[in-house]
Protein backbone atom coordinates (compact mmCIF):
# COMPACT_ATOMS: atom_id res chain seq x y z
CA UNK A 1 0.00 0.00 0.00
CA UNK A 2 2.62 2.20 0.80
CA UNK A 3 6.56 2.83 -0.20
CA UNK A 4 8.98 5.66 1.28
CA UNK A 5 11.70 7.66 -0.06
CA UNK A 6 13.97 9.13 2.31
CA UNK A 7 16.00 11.25 0.41
CA UNK A 8 14.50 15.26 0.04
CA UNK A 9 11.82 15.63 -2.52
CA UNK A 10 12.22 18.53 -4.97
CA UNK A 11 9.45 20.93 -5.32
CA UNK A 12 10.16 22.51 -8.26
CA UNK A 13 8.38 21.29 -11.26
CA UNK A 14 5.88 19.22 -9.47
CA UNK A 15 3.04 21.06 -10.44
CA UNK A 16 0.18 19.70 -7.81
CA UNK A 17 -2.86 19.19 -9.11
CA UNK A 18 -4.84 20.41 -6.76
CA UNK A 19 -4.11 23.62 -5.07
CA UNK A 20 -1.77 23.74 -2.60
CA UNK A 21 -4.72 25.22 -0.16
CA UNK A 22 -6.71 22.48 -0.37
CA UNK A 23 -3.88 19.72 0.24
CA UNK A 24 -3.25 21.80 3.54
CA UNK A 25 -7.01 21.93 4.08
CA UNK A 26 -7.70 18.36 3.49
CA UNK A 27 -4.17 17.72 5.53
CA UNK A 28 -5.66 19.59 8.51
CA UNK A 29 -8.91 17.50 8.38
CA UNK A 30 -6.45 14.24 8.67
CA UNK A 31 -4.99 15.90 11.55
CA UNK A 32 -8.46 16.32 13.46
CA UNK A 33 -9.77 12.78 12.87
CA UNK A 34 -5.81 11.55 13.80
CA UNK A 35 -5.84 14.02 16.75
CA UNK A 36 -8.01 11.93 19.38
CA UNK A 37 -6.38 9.11 18.74
CA UNK A 38 -2.75 10.14 19.62
CA UNK A 39 -1.38 10.96 22.74
CA UNK A 40 -1.02 14.93 22.69
CA UNK A 41 2.64 15.54 23.00
CA UNK A 42 3.38 12.34 20.68
CA UNK A 43 0.91 13.93 18.68
CA UNK A 44 2.33 17.40 18.72
CA UNK A 45 5.89 15.76 18.44
CA UNK A 46 5.51 14.25 15.96
CA UNK A 47 3.69 15.70 13.44
CA UNK A 48 5.19 18.80 13.97
CA UNK A 49 5.93 20.58 10.76
CA UNK A 50 4.39 17.94 8.12
CA UNK A 51 2.10 18.58 5.27
CA UNK A 52 0.68 17.00 2.30
CA UNK A 53 3.58 18.13 -0.38
CA UNK A 54 1.70 16.88 -3.51
CA UNK A 55 -0.84 14.63 -4.61
CA UNK A 56 0.21 12.44 -7.46
CA UNK A 57 -3.24 10.64 -8.94
CA UNK A 58 -4.55 8.42 -6.36
CA UNK A 59 -1.27 8.99 -4.63
CA UNK A 60 -0.69 11.21 -1.13
CA UNK A 61 2.90 12.77 -0.95
CA UNK A 62 2.93 13.36 2.86
CA UNK A 63 6.41 15.53 3.52
CA UNK A 64 8.22 15.09 6.68
CA UNK A 65 10.45 17.51 8.53
CA UNK A 66 13.49 15.80 10.07
CA UNK A 67 14.68 12.17 8.76
CA UNK A 68 14.37 10.42 11.94
CA UNK A 69 10.88 10.87 11.88
CA UNK A 70 11.04 8.43 8.74
CA UNK A 71 10.88 5.44 10.50
CA UNK A 72 8.70 6.36 13.46
CA UNK A 73 5.89 7.13 10.81
CA UNK A 74 5.97 4.50 9.13
CA UNK A 75 6.01 2.34 12.25
CA UNK A 76 3.37 4.01 14.09
CA UNK A 77 1.27 6.65 12.36
CA UNK A 78 1.24 5.07 8.57
CA UNK A 79 -1.81 3.16 9.18
CA UNK A 80 -3.74 5.24 10.97
CA UNK A 81 -3.13 8.75 9.06
CA UNK A 82 -3.97 6.23 6.09
CA UNK A 83 -7.28 5.54 7.50
CA UNK A 84 -8.00 8.99 8.21
CA UNK A 85 -7.27 10.28 4.33
CA UNK A 86 -8.97 7.40 3.07
CA UNK A 87 -12.36 8.60 5.12
CA UNK A 88 -12.27 11.94 3.75
CA UNK A 89 -11.18 11.05 0.14
CA UNK A 90 -11.94 7.63 -1.01
CA UNK A 91 -10.04 7.99 -4.44
CA UNK A 92 -7.15 8.28 -2.72
CA UNK A 93 -4.99 4.19 -2.51
CA UNK A 94 -1.55 5.26 -1.17
CA UNK A 95 0.62 7.65 0.87
CA UNK A 96 4.51 8.40 0.49
CA UNK A 97 6.46 9.67 2.71
CA UNK A 98 9.20 11.84 2.27
CA UNK A 99 11.77 13.96 3.94
CA UNK A 100 11.67 17.56 3.20
CA UNK A 101 13.96 19.66 5.48
CA UNK A 102 12.23 23.02 4.18
CA UNK A 103 9.52 22.21 5.91
CA UNK A 104 10.29 23.59 8.93
CA UNK A 105 10.92 27.12 7.99
CA UNK A 106 8.03 27.19 5.61
CA UNK A 107 5.02 27.41 7.82
CA UNK A 108 2.45 28.42 4.80
CA UNK A 109 2.76 25.09 3.82
CA UNK A 110 2.62 23.26 7.15
CA UNK A 111 -0.06 23.39 10.48
CA UNK A 112 0.01 25.37 13.48
CA UNK A 113 -0.62 22.38 15.59
CA UNK A 114 -0.59 24.35 18.89
CA UNK A 115 -2.99 27.20 16.97
CA UNK A 116 -5.33 24.50 15.78
CA UNK A 117 -5.27 22.32 18.34
CA UNK A 118 -5.27 24.28 22.06
CA UNK A 119 -5.08 22.20 24.93
CA UNK A 120 -8.61 21.38 26.28
CA UNK A 121 -9.08 22.89 29.29
CA UNK A 122 -7.25 21.09 32.56
CA UNK A 123 -10.95 19.87 33.72
CA UNK A 124 -10.21 19.99 37.77
CA UNK A 125 -12.70 18.08 39.03
CA UNK A 126 -12.59 18.28 42.70
CA UNK A 127 -12.30 15.08 44.35
CA UNK A 128 -10.46 13.52 41.60
CA UNK A 129 -7.34 12.79 43.70
CA UNK A 130 -10.28 10.43 45.57
CA UNK A 131 -13.04 7.69 44.57
CA UNK A 132 -15.75 7.47 46.88
CA UNK A 133 -15.90 3.16 47.41
CA UNK A 134 -19.00 2.83 49.50
CA UNK A 135 -20.82 4.82 51.75
CA UNK A 136 -18.25 7.12 53.32
CA UNK A 137 -15.39 4.81 52.05
CA UNK A 138 -12.65 6.54 49.92
CA UNK A 139 -9.64 6.07 48.55
CA UNK A 140 -6.69 7.81 46.73
CA UNK A 141 -7.34 6.90 43.35
CA UNK A 142 -4.82 3.89 42.19
CA UNK A 143 -3.10 5.12 39.01
CA UNK A 144 -3.41 3.31 35.87
CA UNK A 145 0.01 3.44 35.18
CA UNK A 146 1.36 1.52 38.02
CA UNK A 147 1.07 -2.61 36.63
CA UNK A 148 2.85 -5.42 38.28
CA UNK A 149 3.41 -6.26 34.60
CA UNK A 150 5.25 -3.00 33.59
CA UNK A 151 7.37 -2.94 36.56
CA UNK A 152 10.62 -4.36 35.97
CA UNK A 153 12.29 -7.12 38.13
CA UNK A 154 15.80 -7.49 39.47
CA UNK A 155 17.69 -8.94 42.23
CA UNK A 156 16.64 -5.50 43.95
CA UNK A 157 13.05 -6.09 43.79
CA UNK A 158 12.82 -9.71 42.95
CA UNK A 159 11.28 -10.45 46.52
CA UNK A 160 9.03 -8.08 47.08
CA UNK A 161 7.84 -8.21 43.45
CA UNK A 162 6.78 -11.84 43.83
CA UNK A 163 5.10 -10.89 46.85
CA UNK A 164 2.63 -8.92 45.61
CA UNK A 165 1.76 -10.91 42.46
CA UNK A 166 0.99 -13.71 45.47
CA UNK A 167 -0.94 -11.18 47.73
CA UNK A 168 -2.44 -10.20 44.19
CA UNK A 169 -3.39 -13.68 43.24
CA UNK A 170 -4.90 -14.47 47.03
CA UNK A 171 -5.43 -11.93 48.93
CA UNK A 172 -6.05 -12.23 52.41
CA UNK A 173 -3.61 -15.62 52.42
CA UNK A 174 -0.61 -16.50 53.57
CA UNK A 175 1.49 -12.99 52.85
CA UNK A 176 -0.64 -10.85 55.19
CA UNK A 177 0.35 -8.59 56.17
CA UNK A 178 2.64 -7.49 53.21
CA UNK A 179 5.31 -4.81 54.01
CA UNK A 180 7.56 -3.36 51.69
CA UNK A 181 10.49 -1.45 52.43
CA UNK A 182 13.17 0.77 51.00
CA UNK A 183 14.55 4.42 49.88
CA UNK A 184 12.70 7.12 48.12
CA UNK A 185 12.21 7.09 44.84
CA UNK A 186 12.99 2.88 44.35
CA UNK A 187 9.29 1.69 43.29
CA UNK A 188 7.38 1.30 46.76
CA UNK A 189 4.12 3.17 45.95
CA UNK A 190 4.40 1.57 42.31
CA UNK A 191 4.54 -2.07 43.82
CA UNK A 192 1.59 -0.97 46.64
CA UNK A 193 -0.89 0.65 43.81
CA UNK A 194 -0.64 -1.86 41.16
CA UNK A 195 -1.02 -4.47 43.90
CA UNK A 196 -4.20 -2.62 44.42
CA UNK A 197 -4.97 -2.44 40.39
CA UNK A 198 -4.36 -6.33 40.19
CA UNK A 199 -6.62 -7.20 42.98
CA UNK A 200 -9.70 -5.37 41.87
CA UNK A 201 -8.99 -6.88 38.34
CA UNK A 202 -8.98 -10.05 39.75
CA UNK A 203 -12.06 -8.98 42.09
CA UNK A 204 -13.80 -6.28 40.70
CA UNK A 205 -16.32 -6.00 43.52
CA UNK A 206 -13.37 -6.08 45.92
CA UNK A 207 -13.38 -2.81 48.23
CA UNK A 208 -9.39 -1.70 47.93
CA UNK A 209 -8.16 1.42 49.97
CA UNK A 210 -5.17 2.95 49.07
CA UNK A 211 -4.19 5.36 51.15
CA UNK A 212 -1.11 7.55 52.78
CA UNK A 213 0.06 7.54 56.59
CA UNK A 214 -0.62 11.31 56.28
CA UNK A 215 -4.04 11.10 54.94
CA UNK A 216 -5.21 8.24 57.40
CA UNK A 217 -4.47 10.67 59.92
CA UNK A 218 -5.87 13.42 58.52
CA UNK A 219 -8.99 10.98 58.77
CA UNK A 220 -8.41 10.30 61.93
CA UNK A 221 -8.07 13.88 63.02
CA UNK A 222 -11.24 14.94 61.54
CA UNK A 223 -13.04 12.17 62.98
CA UNK A 224 -12.06 13.26 66.70
CA UNK A 225 -12.86 16.39 65.58
CA UNK A 226 -16.20 15.78 64.60
CA UNK A 227 -16.64 13.04 67.33
CA UNK A 228 -17.14 10.63 64.75
CA UNK A 229 -14.26 7.93 65.23
CA UNK A 230 -17.36 5.02 65.47
CA UNK A 231 -18.08 6.14 61.94
CA UNK A 232 -14.77 5.75 61.19
CA UNK A 233 -13.86 2.44 62.65
CA UNK A 234 -17.28 1.48 60.80
CA UNK A 235 -16.33 2.29 57.53
CA UNK A 236 -12.60 0.56 57.18
CA UNK A 237 -13.95 -2.69 58.85
CA UNK A 238 -15.79 -2.99 55.63
CA UNK A 239 -12.21 -2.72 53.21
CA UNK A 240 -11.66 -5.72 51.45
CA UNK A 241 -7.55 -4.56 50.76
CA UNK A 242 -5.82 -2.15 52.77
CA UNK A 243 -2.92 -0.33 51.69
CA UNK A 244 -1.09 2.62 53.76
CA UNK A 245 1.93 3.87 52.04
CA UNK A 246 4.83 5.62 53.68
CA UNK A 247 4.01 4.43 57.39
CA UNK A 248 6.84 5.92 59.08
CA UNK A 249 5.00 9.09 58.75
CA UNK A 250 2.77 7.59 61.67
CA UNK A 251 5.82 8.44 63.98
CA UNK A 252 4.58 11.07 66.71
CA UNK A 253 1.06 10.36 66.12
CA UNK A 254 -0.23 8.49 68.61
CA UNK A 255 -3.63 8.47 68.58
CA UNK A 256 -3.90 7.65 64.67
CA UNK A 257 -1.26 4.84 65.51
CA UNK A 258 -3.35 3.56 67.81
CA UNK A 259 -6.55 3.59 65.42
CA UNK A 260 -4.78 2.12 62.67
CA UNK A 261 -3.91 -1.21 65.68
CA UNK A 262 -7.62 -1.49 65.68
CA UNK A 263 -8.18 -1.56 62.40
CA UNK A 264 -5.23 -3.74 61.78
CA UNK A 265 -6.23 -5.97 63.96
CA UNK A 266 -9.84 -6.11 62.77
CA UNK A 267 -9.11 -6.59 59.05
CA UNK A 268 -6.37 -8.82 59.75
CA UNK A 269 -8.99 -11.19 61.85
CA UNK A 270 -11.26 -11.25 58.96
CA UNK A 271 -8.22 -12.36 56.69
CA UNK A 272 -8.50 -8.99 54.83
CA UNK A 273 -5.65 -8.17 52.86
CA UNK A 274 -3.39 -5.32 54.89
CA UNK A 275 -0.31 -4.02 52.61
CA UNK A 276 2.02 -1.39 54.21
CA UNK A 277 5.14 0.72 52.87
CA UNK A 278 7.95 2.40 55.33
CA UNK A 279 11.39 3.75 53.89
CA UNK A 280 12.60 1.25 56.86
CA UNK A 281 11.83 -2.10 58.07
CA UNK A 282 9.40 -3.10 61.01
CA UNK A 283 12.24 -3.29 63.63
CA UNK A 284 13.91 0.80 62.48
CA UNK A 285 10.42 2.27 62.41
CA UNK A 286 9.70 4.71 65.39
CA UNK A 287 5.84 3.24 66.26
CA UNK A 288 4.45 1.75 69.37
CA UNK A 289 5.72 -1.93 70.12
CA UNK A 290 2.33 -3.72 69.21
CA UNK A 291 2.17 -2.28 65.65
CA UNK A 292 5.09 -3.20 64.63
CA UNK A 293 4.94 -6.94 66.02
CA UNK A 294 2.12 -6.86 63.66
CA UNK A 295 3.57 -5.69 60.53
CA UNK A 296 6.29 -8.41 61.34
CA UNK A 297 4.16 -11.29 61.13
CA UNK A 298 3.79 -11.36 57.67
CA UNK A 299 5.95 -10.96 54.69
CA UNK A 300 8.47 -8.70 54.98
CA UNK A 301 10.64 -7.77 51.97
CA UNK A 302 12.48 -4.97 50.71
CA UNK A 303 12.46 -2.63 47.68
CA UNK A 304 16.22 -1.59 46.69
CA UNK A 305 18.56 0.13 45.05
CA UNK A 306 18.30 -1.39 41.53
CA UNK A 307 21.90 -2.76 39.42
CA UNK A 308 22.78 -1.62 36.64
CA UNK A 309 20.96 -3.89 34.38
CA UNK A 310 18.06 -3.59 36.10
CA UNK A 311 18.42 0.38 35.60
CA UNK A 312 19.06 -0.19 31.90
CA UNK A 313 15.43 -2.57 31.52
CA UNK A 314 13.92 0.56 33.59
CA UNK A 315 15.16 2.95 31.00
CA UNK A 316 13.95 1.00 27.96
CA UNK A 317 10.80 0.08 29.48
CA UNK A 318 10.04 3.70 30.43
CA UNK A 319 11.60 5.11 26.59
CA UNK A 320 8.85 2.88 25.09
CA UNK A 321 6.29 4.42 27.26
CA UNK A 322 7.27 7.89 26.10
CA UNK A 323 7.23 6.30 22.53
CA UNK A 324 10.43 7.85 22.73
CA UNK A 325 13.53 6.07 20.34
CA UNK A 326 16.54 6.70 22.48
CA UNK A 327 19.49 5.40 21.16
CA UNK A 328 21.25 2.43 23.10
CA UNK A 329 24.11 4.39 24.45
CA UNK A 330 22.23 7.22 25.98
CA UNK A 331 20.17 4.76 28.06
CA UNK A 332 23.17 3.12 29.12
CA UNK A 333 24.60 6.32 29.40
CA UNK A 334 22.22 7.12 31.80
CA UNK A 335 21.41 4.05 34.00
CA UNK A 336 25.24 4.01 34.84
CA UNK A 337 25.71 7.65 36.13
CA UNK A 338 22.26 7.74 38.21
CA UNK A 339 22.45 5.00 40.90
CA UNK A 340 20.68 6.61 43.40
CA UNK A 341 17.20 5.48 42.64
CA UNK A 342 14.73 5.46 39.62
CA UNK A 343 12.65 8.53 39.73
CA UNK A 344 16.21 10.24 39.32
CA UNK A 345 16.41 8.03 36.17
CA UNK A 346 12.88 9.16 35.17
CA UNK A 347 13.63 12.42 35.51
CA UNK A 348 16.61 12.66 33.38
CA UNK A 349 14.86 10.63 30.75
CA UNK A 350 12.19 13.29 30.80
CA UNK A 351 15.11 15.75 30.60
CA UNK A 352 15.63 14.47 27.45
CA UNK A 353 12.27 14.06 26.25
CA UNK A 354 12.24 17.92 27.10
CA UNK A 355 14.99 18.17 25.07
CA UNK A 356 13.93 16.75 22.09
CA UNK A 357 10.82 18.08 21.91
CA UNK A 358 11.76 21.72 22.38
CA UNK A 359 14.84 21.20 20.20
CA UNK A 360 14.02 18.70 17.69
CA UNK A 361 16.91 17.08 18.32
CA UNK A 362 17.82 13.36 19.58
CA UNK A 363 19.76 13.58 22.68
CA UNK A 364 22.82 12.14 23.06
CA UNK A 365 25.32 10.90 25.44
CA UNK A 366 27.15 14.41 25.59
CA UNK A 367 23.44 16.41 25.75
CA UNK A 368 22.62 13.89 28.53
CA UNK A 369 25.79 14.67 30.30
CA UNK A 370 25.18 18.05 29.74
CA UNK A 371 21.48 17.84 31.23
CA UNK A 372 22.92 15.94 34.56
CA UNK A 373 25.99 18.39 34.63
CA UNK A 374 23.56 20.98 35.05
CA UNK A 375 21.47 18.98 37.78
CA UNK A 376 24.59 18.72 39.63
CA UNK A 377 23.76 14.60 39.59
CA UNK A 378 27.42 14.46 38.51
CA UNK A 379 29.80 16.77 39.88
CA UNK A 380 32.70 14.23 39.02
CA UNK A 381 32.01 14.23 35.43
CA UNK A 382 34.97 15.52 33.82
CA UNK A 383 35.69 16.61 29.67
CA UNK A 384 33.39 17.16 27.61
CA UNK A 385 34.25 14.43 25.41
CA UNK A 386 34.71 12.03 28.59
CA UNK A 387 30.98 10.64 28.81
CA UNK A 388 31.80 7.17 27.95
CA UNK A 389 31.52 3.67 29.73
CA UNK A 390 32.77 5.39 33.31
CA UNK A 391 32.10 3.09 36.50
CA UNK A 392 29.17 4.77 38.27
CA UNK A 393 29.97 7.71 39.77
CA UNK A 394 28.94 7.23 43.55
CA UNK A 395 27.81 11.06 44.81
CA UNK A 396 29.50 11.96 48.20
CA UNK A 397 27.25 12.50 50.68
CA UNK A 398 27.54 16.05 52.34
CA UNK A 399 26.79 17.57 55.75
CA UNK A 400 23.47 18.65 55.02
CA UNK A 401 22.39 14.98 53.51
CA UNK A 402 22.92 13.95 57.13
CA UNK A 403 20.74 17.18 58.50
CA UNK A 404 18.21 16.80 56.12
CA UNK A 405 17.72 12.70 56.34
CA UNK A 406 17.85 12.82 60.05
CA UNK A 407 15.57 15.38 60.45
CA UNK A 408 13.13 13.46 58.30
CA UNK A 409 14.11 10.13 59.86
CA UNK A 410 12.67 11.43 63.46
CA UNK A 411 10.46 14.04 62.32
CA UNK A 412 11.87 17.18 63.58
CA UNK A 413 12.45 20.36 61.74
CA UNK A 414 16.22 21.26 59.97
CA UNK A 415 15.98 24.29 61.97
CA UNK A 416 14.93 22.86 65.60
CA UNK A 417 17.83 20.82 65.24
CA UNK A 418 20.24 23.21 64.50
CA UNK A 419 18.20 25.37 66.97
CA UNK A 420 18.15 26.20 70.65
CA UNK A 421 15.75 23.35 71.94
CA UNK A 422 16.96 21.07 74.40
CA UNK A 423 13.65 18.91 74.60
CA UNK A 424 14.48 15.32 73.97
CA UNK A 425 12.80 14.95 70.42
CA UNK A 426 15.13 17.36 69.42
CA UNK A 427 18.29 17.07 71.36
CA UNK A 428 19.00 13.04 70.57
CA UNK A 429 18.73 14.28 66.14
CA UNK A 430 20.86 16.81 66.81
CA UNK A 431 23.64 14.47 68.62
CA UNK A 432 22.90 11.64 66.17
CA UNK A 433 23.76 14.17 62.97
CA UNK A 434 26.84 15.32 65.04
CA UNK A 435 28.36 12.07 65.81
CA UNK A 436 27.91 11.14 61.77
CA UNK A 437 29.63 14.59 61.08
CA UNK A 438 32.29 13.56 62.67
CA UNK A 439 32.42 9.83 62.17
CA UNK A 440 32.14 10.50 58.00
CA UNK A 441 32.47 13.42 57.20
CA UNK A 442 35.30 14.08 59.49
CA UNK A 443 34.33 17.23 60.33
CA UNK A 444 36.00 18.97 63.43
CA UNK A 445 34.35 19.45 66.86
CA UNK A 446 34.53 23.36 66.05
CA UNK A 447 33.35 23.42 62.69
CA UNK A 448 30.34 20.85 64.15
CA UNK A 449 29.82 23.94 66.99
CA UNK A 450 29.84 26.44 64.07
CA UNK A 451 27.26 24.73 62.02
CA UNK A 452 25.31 24.22 65.05
CA UNK A 453 24.48 27.87 66.00
CA UNK A 454 27.85 28.50 67.24
CA UNK A 455 28.05 26.04 70.04
CA UNK A 456 31.40 25.28 71.58
CA UNK A 457 33.61 22.58 70.35
CA UNK A 458 33.36 21.00 74.04
CA UNK A 459 29.07 20.78 73.52
CA UNK A 460 29.76 19.06 70.42
CA UNK A 461 32.46 16.79 71.57
CA UNK A 462 30.55 15.53 74.75
CA UNK A 463 27.70 15.05 72.29
CA UNK A 464 29.65 12.55 70.01
CA UNK A 465 30.68 10.69 72.28
CA UNK A 466 27.57 10.04 74.47
CA UNK A 467 26.17 9.09 70.85
CA UNK A 468 29.18 6.50 70.83
CA UNK A 469 28.72 5.18 74.17
CA UNK A 470 24.98 5.03 74.07
CA UNK A 471 25.22 2.73 70.83
CA UNK A 472 26.96 0.28 72.66
CA UNK A 473 24.21 -0.60 74.92
CA UNK A 474 20.92 0.38 73.07
CA UNK A 475 20.47 -2.05 69.98
CA UNK A 476 17.65 0.36 69.10
CA UNK A 477 19.95 3.62 68.97
CA UNK A 478 22.92 1.02 67.11
CA UNK A 479 19.58 -0.40 64.25
CA UNK A 480 18.61 3.55 63.92
CA UNK A 481 22.07 4.76 63.13
CA UNK A 482 22.59 2.29 61.07
CA UNK A 483 19.66 2.57 58.98
CA UNK A 484 20.46 6.14 58.59
CA UNK A 485 24.09 5.73 57.57
CA UNK A 486 22.83 3.79 55.03
CA UNK A 487 20.10 6.11 53.64
CA UNK A 488 22.77 9.24 53.66
CA UNK A 489 25.11 6.57 52.11
CA UNK A 490 27.57 6.59 54.27
CA UNK A 491 27.65 2.96 55.73
CA UNK A 492 30.87 1.33 55.44
P1 LIG B 1 8.77 5.11 46.16
O1 LIG B 1 7.31 5.01 46.49
O2 LIG B 1 9.55 3.92 46.62
O3 LIG B 1 9.38 6.40 46.62
P2 LIG B 1 7.83 5.14 43.45
O4 LIG B 1 7.00 3.91 43.46
O5 LIG B 1 7.12 6.42 43.51
O6 LIG B 1 8.95 5.09 44.59
O7 LIG B 1 8.80 5.08 42.16
C1 LIG B 1 9.34 6.21 41.53
C2 LIG B 1 9.21 6.06 40.04
O8 LIG B 1 10.06 5.03 39.59
C3 LIG B 1 7.81 5.68 39.60
O9 LIG B 1 7.49 6.37 38.43
C4 LIG B 1 7.90 4.19 39.32
O10 LIG B 1 7.01 3.81 38.30
C5 LIG B 1 9.33 4.05 38.87
N1 LIG B 1 9.91 2.75 39.18
C6 LIG B 1 10.59 2.41 40.29
N2 LIG B 1 11.02 1.14 40.22
C7 LIG B 1 10.61 0.65 39.04
C8 LIG B 1 10.74 -0.61 38.37
N3 LIG B 1 11.41 -1.62 38.93
N4 LIG B 1 10.17 -0.74 37.17
C9 LIG B 1 9.51 0.27 36.60
N5 LIG B 1 9.35 1.49 37.16
C10 LIG B 1 9.89 1.69 38.37
MG1 LIG C 1 6.13 6.31 47.51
Amino acid sequence: MTSSVSSPLKEEGVISSPAETDLRDLWMRTLELLEPQIQRSQFLTWFRDTAILSREGTKLIIGLPLPMCLQWHMEHYRTPTFDCVKQLDESIDQIVYVVDGTLKDTPTRTVNLIEHFPEQKKRKLPGRQEVKLAEGIVSKILSPRYMLENFVVGSSNRLAHAACQAVAAAPGGKYNPLFLYGGVGLGKTHLLQATGNAILRQIPKATVVYTTSEDFTNQVVEAIRTQRMEQLRARYRRVDALIIDDVQFLTNKERTQEEFFHTFNTLYEERKQIIISADRPPTELLLEDRLISRFERGMIADVGVPDYETRLAILVEKARDYQLFLDMKVLQFIAEHTTRNVRELEGILMQAVALYELEQSMPTVKSIADIMRKLNKDPHDKEEDAPGFEPPVVRKATFQDVLETTSAYYSVSVQDMMGASRVREVLMPRQIAMFLGKKHLSLSFVRLGEIFSNRDHTTVMHAVEKIEKQMQNDPQLLREIRALEREIGISR
